[in-house]
């Protein structure tokens, strides 16, 4: 594998800060989405970019699997205390990378569920999933005694619909099954799902919800040109 490495700009914000010609090769452990196992992998190369107008400081690192050569892309941001431990694979199948508008606290705690899928740990993930949404019962600051109560509320305060308390509600029964020694166990198609309905109720709540209501303010404002020319009836 040869890497060029473009000359550094004095105005560029996007440095390359690591050569793998210069210096001895680093080792990462990471998920190899080749093997579907944790390999050691070597580093060869690193571009962290400080730009203010791409959101959050980010480091991605090109590694290559030490078992099986296959190339994986890893991203980390900065939000304000340094580097992030978790390396999100970007590449290939990226794992989602969950918006910096769901409350770090509750992004950490899922990316830890993803963790535990990705070691093929189907049950401990689920149990991961059941702390999210107890963190989001927290973060909503509602007074809970229970998951269930806690969901009760959400909804009650009008802060999910009643599709996302069908699936929370489902999610709970999961959670309890992962939970407690019931002698079942749970199910890789279970553990994604529950991942994946986990990370839309995050998406739901903090992302789509905020981007609806900049959208109604907008619209309040009468900045859409195109507003007046609408006919409620065709629509
Ligand atoms: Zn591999």
């Amino acid at each position: 594998m040869r890497l060029v490495f473009p000359e550094r700009s004095s105005d560029s914000t996007v440095d390359v800060v690591t050569d793998p010609r210069d210096t001895k090769p680093r080792k990462h452990y990471v998920q190899c989405w080749f093997c579907e196992a944790s390999r050691n992998a070597t580093e060869y190369g690193v571009v962290e970019d400080h730009n203010p107008a791409h959101d959050f400081p980010s480091r991605s690192t090109l590694v290559q699997c030490d078992i099986c050569n296959g190339a994986l892309l890893f991203l980390q941001e900065d939000h304000g205390q340094g580097f992030d431990d978790d390396l999100f694979r970007v590449w290939p199948a990226p794992v989602r990378h969950l918006s910096s508008a769901i409350p770090y606290g509750l992004r950490d705690v899922h990316a830890e569920a993803r963790r535990c899928f990705d070691a093929k740990a189907y049950t401990a993930a689920v149990v991961m999933v059941g702390r999210t949404l107890e963190g989001v019962c927290i973060k909503s600051e509602i007074k809970f005694t229970n998951l269930q109560s806690g969901l009760d509320q959400l909804k009650k305060n009008g802060l999910i619909d009643d599709r996302l308390f069908d699936w929370t509600k489902e999610l709970r029964v999961l959670r309890n099954e992962g939970a407690h020694f019931t002698g079942k166990l749970v199910s890789k198609e279970d553990a994604r799902d529950a991942l994946q309905l986990c990370e839309a109720l995050l998406d739901y709540m903090y992302v789509l919800t905020a981007r609806f209501e900049e959208f109604k303010a907008r619209r309040r404002k009468g900045n859409d040109p195109g507003e007046a020319d609408v006919d409620p009836d065709v629509w």
